[in-house]
């Protein structure tokens, strides 16, 4: 091999925060704490307290491989302890507090996490499982004073650093050390651990940087809408810092109100969130009559954004939508930008992609196969399970010896994503469902995303989830679970009308039920498991 002859630079994310202290050192990072008090930072302010947080882990005998967790909200100090963690070789394990407390004390100790950073906000979360995590020798409480508490060896985040040398180097790292970790959140069985690079997490911030990601650039005002703990808040984090833009933390306060102020206030350009963030955001801005023109661009996913969603928000406030599709093994998968010929065809056409689950993103290599693990055409209308693969995908998980979730063939290791889809020539993807979520009815598939989709452009539905449900002749039938808007009476025959022009007749639901609210996961998606076990008895009209 004749090798080239570059330098030779590690793809380390302390580059990333040390890029933005140097050359977007008064850029503003601007955070709400969970106490509420909004703090004005900046990328330098961040960049050196994210090395105080190094020195003090260091001062506590903190190695590099050293898992260290975090129960924590989107704010400034959320996003220091990521720098720090990281920048000093040990392991950022964002720890999603919507959790049960035992699946939380069970991911802690997987984890084996030395030391656990905590919002004031679950101090109560920590006391119940402190017991249960014997591996934790420190709570570092993210606040300026501790308050009374029974954990132990607690101390407070501002004492905590400020004890450490104001100064650090950080170590020359080999860019295949681990630097984050995050578990799946377990539906099916136990949580995996998904541990990224510090290559990995370099690579995915470029690509979501890229035109065809997300385009985030210096002239960005970026409001964070992904928690911290979803997925690393989806890399934004990490590419607000490779661009030097704005950075807005919201705190924990995720309502529509704040978020439309904050989009306001802070002139946001572009945000990220899941689909019910944008519909409670759309419903706040339609029931104020208020606007949000700064806001240029969004990225929705982690669930299926309804079309009706991505009409309303560009009709009626100018936002592009682009909807991505990702997981934790990977972070993002794709993103839904334009190719120049979808840019050239009418606006109906472009909707009808933009509906889609984004286009292949260079870096996720993605495959279609049926249940024989044969490839699947890219057609736009064959359905198989969707592979993947790169380089920031996971090829195994933290400490799992048996991995049933990828599969090894002539091409090498691929990731099964458990999601059924179809692909054009494109690469745009439409995800048919989850694996587990598709109704399966007389032998043939029905998508109860589409089914979803659909009823939310109903009028009066606010919210909308499509089940399967035993059936004596069909095996499954969908049982449609609608949250109406406020004052709005059931009025069954109006939505199946809504519905009907958009899926094939036989898809049509068998019922349809109105509840108070649709239950989530931690990570916001439809808890179809809920819904399937509450309505297990559930009579079909005759
Ligand atoms: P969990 O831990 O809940 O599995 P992930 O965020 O890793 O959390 O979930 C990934 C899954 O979310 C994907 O496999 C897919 O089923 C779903 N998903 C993500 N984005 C989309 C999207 N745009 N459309 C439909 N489903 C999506």
């Amino acid at each position: 091999m004749l090798r080239g002859l570059n330098m030779d630079r590690q793809l380390l994310v302390s580059s990333l925060i040390d890029y933005a202290g140097r050359n977007h050192s008064s850029t503003d990072v601007i955070a709400t704490d969970s106490s509420g008090i909004v703090h004005r930072t900046n990328w330098s302010e961040i960049c050196s307290r994210a090395r105080q947080v190094s020195a003090a882990l260091r001062d506590e005998g903190i190695s590099q491989g050293d898992r260290i967790a975090t129960i924590a909200w989107n704010d400034h100090r959320h996003l220091e302890v990521y720098y720090g963690i990281t920048g000093l070789g040990s392991v950022l394990h964002t720890v999603n507090p919507r959790l049960r407390d035992q699946q939380i004390a069970w991911i802690i100790r997987h984890a084996e996490d030395q030391l656990v950073f905590v919002d004031p906000d679950f101090l109560e979360l920590a006391e119940a499982i402190a017991l249960e995590t014997p591996s934790v020798r420190k709570w570092v409480v993210l606040t300026d004073e501790l308050q009374e508490t029974s954990l132990p060896n607690a101390v407070a985040y501002e004492q905590w650093i400020n004890e450490s040398a104001s100064t650090f180097d950080w170590p020359l790292l080999d860019e295949w050390s681990a630097a984050t970790l995050c578990y799946t959140s377990g539906t099916t069985g136990d949580p995996k651990g998904v541990m990224q690079s510090h290559r990995s997490i370099v690579l995915q911030t470029w690509a979501t940087c890229t035109g065809d990601g997300h385009n985030v650039n210096s002239s960005e005002s970026i409001l964070l809408a992904v928690p911290m703990f979803h997925v690393n808040g989806w890399a934004i984090p990490f590419a607000a810092a490779m661009s030097g833009a704005k950075l807005v933390l919201p705190g924990p306060d995720l309502s529509a109100k704040a978020l439309v102020r904050q989009i306001q206030d802070e002139q946001i350009t572009f945000s990220a969130g899941v689909p019910t963030i944008w519909l409670s955001v759309v419903q706040q801005l339609k029931d104020t009559g208020s606007d949000i023109p700064s806001l240029q661009r969004i990225a929705v996913g982690g669930s299926a954004a309804p079309r009706s969603l991505m009409d309303t928000l560009e009709d009626d406030y100018g936002v592009f939508v682009s909807h991505v599709w990702g997981m934790t093994e990977m972070t993002q998968g794709s993103a839904g930008r334009f190719t120049h010929r979808v840019a050239g065809l009418n606006r109906e056409e472009q909707r009808r992609r933009q509906a889609m689950a984004g286009r292949e993103l260079y870096g996720v290599e993605l495959r279609l196969v049926d249940a024989n693990g044969e490839d699947v055409p890219r057609d736009g209308s064959s359905p198989g399970e969707l592979l993947a693969r790169g380089p920031w995908v996971a090829g195994a998980y933290f400490d799992l010896a048996d991995d049933m979730t990828h599969i090894e063939d002539d091409s090498g290791n691929w990731l099964r994503t458990g999601d059924v889809a179809t692909m054009d020539t494109e690469g745009y993807i439409t995800i048919v469902d989850r694996a587990k979520d598709v109704i399966k009815s007389g032998g043939e598939w029905i998508s109860s995303i589409e089914l979803e989709n659909a009823a939310v452009g109903a009028p009066g539905v606010a919210e909308a989830a499509a089940v399967g449900l035993p059936h004596d002749r069909w095996g499954e039938r969908p049982l449609l679970l609608v949250v109406l808007e406020p004052d709005v009476e059931l009025e069954r025959d109006e939505i199946v009308e809504a519905i009907k022009p958009h899926v094939a007749s036989w898809w049509l639901p068998d019922a349809i039920v109105a509840i108070e609210e649709i239950p989530h996961t931690g990570t916001g998606k439809i808890d179809k498991k809920v819904l399937r076990d509450r309505f297990s008895e559930f009579d079909w009209p005759e």
